[in-house]
């Protein structure tokens, strides 16, 4: 090689490795929540703790994510937990003690520290009926705690996911003071203001050995006999942060606020909107072993129809690349906006038009879903069931993706379908409105269609605009498909913020 050509690949190198260095100084941080890919996920929460943590160690943020150990985390990975320590730790106002264990795995440079105790996590699912959930919380939040004090790892930030960590906070501040961890700093992140924890008081105080004054109306207190687990987490949080920009601003209304907008007005100093990303390596249509046909932005055009061929082929619908494929990703429950898909259904499947839905929960709409499948034979496929392999065929098959809900705190699905390239038809709410820029047909620009009402009717008129630029005017349509793959979805950008918040709170 000539010294020249050695000299310039030299030179070009050196930006490249300026780059990669790691921002100083580094922070500790440990995540603390119920629910964690690959190990057990129920919806975005699960997604989040996988990939945020992923994109922390990026940012030079050292990571330990601590988890309940289920039974129902596969074998696959239960088998590669290494022990890591045991104690005994009171829980209960009468000082009732319970086995904790500490089960690891190290996977992608994070720590996953499962708090093991068979009688609180031996079901088979994360979340069973409050009854249960509400003692299986508390124990974990505490035990939580216990593990970092009895594994002598004290982060800087404890960073603490919904209401199953919402006593965490609470503990830090009570029953902690004066022991090594409570030198960190807490951070409360809302997923999903929906879900509180909230239970008699009695019951709240009995399995979480909390004092008296916590339950008060600033912190855990709830009407005139409730107390509410988040309620109290918001309350004792150095900061609270929430999944978009705009979903901080609903939660403190009273539409979306779920009884606690009072609450969180009264908070709104500490919170903050950090919209949410995904993993572009999980979710990466050049290499995803779950499609027919891999493809990137430069093929995706030709490459898509070969998925959607695919599709319709696995699914039973009539094979025709050039008809309208609409995807529904999601939970079943009103929060999802499937009143208004119900309602729109019939006057929506035409000769040109599919719809796809893959989904479990609520029995009306699973059975709603199963009638239309039979009604239009062909044209409508309901897959009442939880099955990532499915997801990722549909995100890739699928021409749109339909994301109309009453709320949505950020939202995955439209992300997902933007990186594979279907674009998404979404209601302007929380971080929908954040990440779906509106198609504007006069000056070609935007990433998807979207409706701002609550209303069947405007569902229905972004579902026509959007099929009309598909049928009518499709290099205008191929254009924004190119664009939604190309946006940046990844956790890159939030991550920094991540950082900056750590870096605030623990300078
Ligand atoms: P939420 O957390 O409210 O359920 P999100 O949009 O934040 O909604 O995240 C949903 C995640 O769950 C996405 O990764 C989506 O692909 C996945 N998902 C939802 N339903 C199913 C299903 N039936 N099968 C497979 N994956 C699903």
């Amino acid at each position: 090689m000539s010294t020249k050509k050695l000299q310039k690949e030299v030179t070009e190198q050196v930006p490249v490795a300026e780059e990669t260095k790691l921002p100083e100084p580094r922070r500790s941080v440990a995540f603390i929540g119920s629910e964690c890919y690959p190990f057990v996920k129920t919806g975005g929460l699960g997604d989040v703790m996988y990939a945020l943590p992923k994109a922390l160690i990026a940012q030079n943020i050292d990571v330990k994510v601590i988890l309940p150990r289920y039974k129902c985390i596969p074998w696959k990975y239960q088998e590669k937990m290494v022990y890591r320590g045991e104690f005994v730790m009171n829980l209960c106002a009468d000082g009732r003690s319970f086995y904790v264990g500490i089960m690891e795995y190290v996977w992608d440079g994070v720590v996953y520290d499962f708090i093991d105790n068979e009688e609180f996590f031996s079901w088979g699912n994360p979340y069973t009926n409050l009854v249960d959930d509400i003692p299986k919380f508390c124990f974990f939040g505490k035990a939580a705690l216990a593990a970092l004090n009895y594994m002598n790892w004290i982060p800087d930030i404890i960073h603490c996911h919904d209401w199953q960590a919402g006593l965490v906070p609470v503990y830090l501040r009570t029953l902690f003071e004066g022991t090594p961890v409570a030198s960190a700093k807490t951070i409360l992140t809302i997923h999903n203001l929906r879900f509180q924890g909230i239970y008699n008081i009695p019951t709240v105080r009995y399995w979480s050995g909390l004092p008296d004054y916590v339950f008060n109306y600033d912190a855990l207190k709830q009407g005139n006999d409730d107390a509410n687990m988040f309620k109290g987490g918001l309350a004792y949080a150095d900061m609270i942060t929430t999944v978009s920009n705009t979903y901080a601003g609903e939660i403190q209304t009273e539409f979306y606020g779920e009884n606690l907008d009072a609450h969180l007005r009264y908070h709104s100093g500490k919170l903050r909107g950090i919209v949410n990303g995904i993993d572009v390596e999980m979710w990466d249509t050049a290499t995803d072993p779950r499609l027919a046909v891999n493809y990137d932005a430069s093929n995706v055009l030709e490459k898509k129809k070969e998925n959607k061929r695919a599709l319709q082929e696995e699914l039973g619908l009539v094979q025709d690349e050039n008809k309208f494929v609409i995807g529904l990703i999601s939970r079943l429950t009103d929060q999802k906006g499937l009143d208004l898909v119900n309602a729109v259904i019939p006057s929506l499947i035409d000769e040109h038009t599919q719809f796809v839905v893959l989904g479990t929960g609520d029995a009306r709409y699973e059975d709603s879903f199963r009638y239309y499948e039979n009604c239009f034979k062909g044209s409508v496929c309901s897959n009442i069931m939880y099955d990532e392999t499915r997801a990722h065929k549909i995100y890739a098959g699928a021409d749109a993706l339909l994301v109309p809900s009453l709320f949505e705190p950020c939202g995955l699905t439209q992300l997902i379908a933007m990186r594979y390239g279907t674009v998404p038809i979404v209601r302007e709410t929380g971080g929908l409105k954040d990440t779906v820029e509106p198609y504007n047909q006069f000056t070609d620009e935007g990433n998807g269609f979207t409706f701002d009402r609550y209303e069947a009717g405007l569902l229905m008129d972004a579902i026509i605009r959007a099929r009309n630029l598909y049928l009518d005017y499709r290099p205008s349509w191929d254009k924004m498909v190119v664009r939604d793959m190309n946006k940046d979805v990844s956790w890159d950008h939030s991550a920094k913020i991540y950082r900056d918040l750590y870096m605030e709170l623990r300078p």
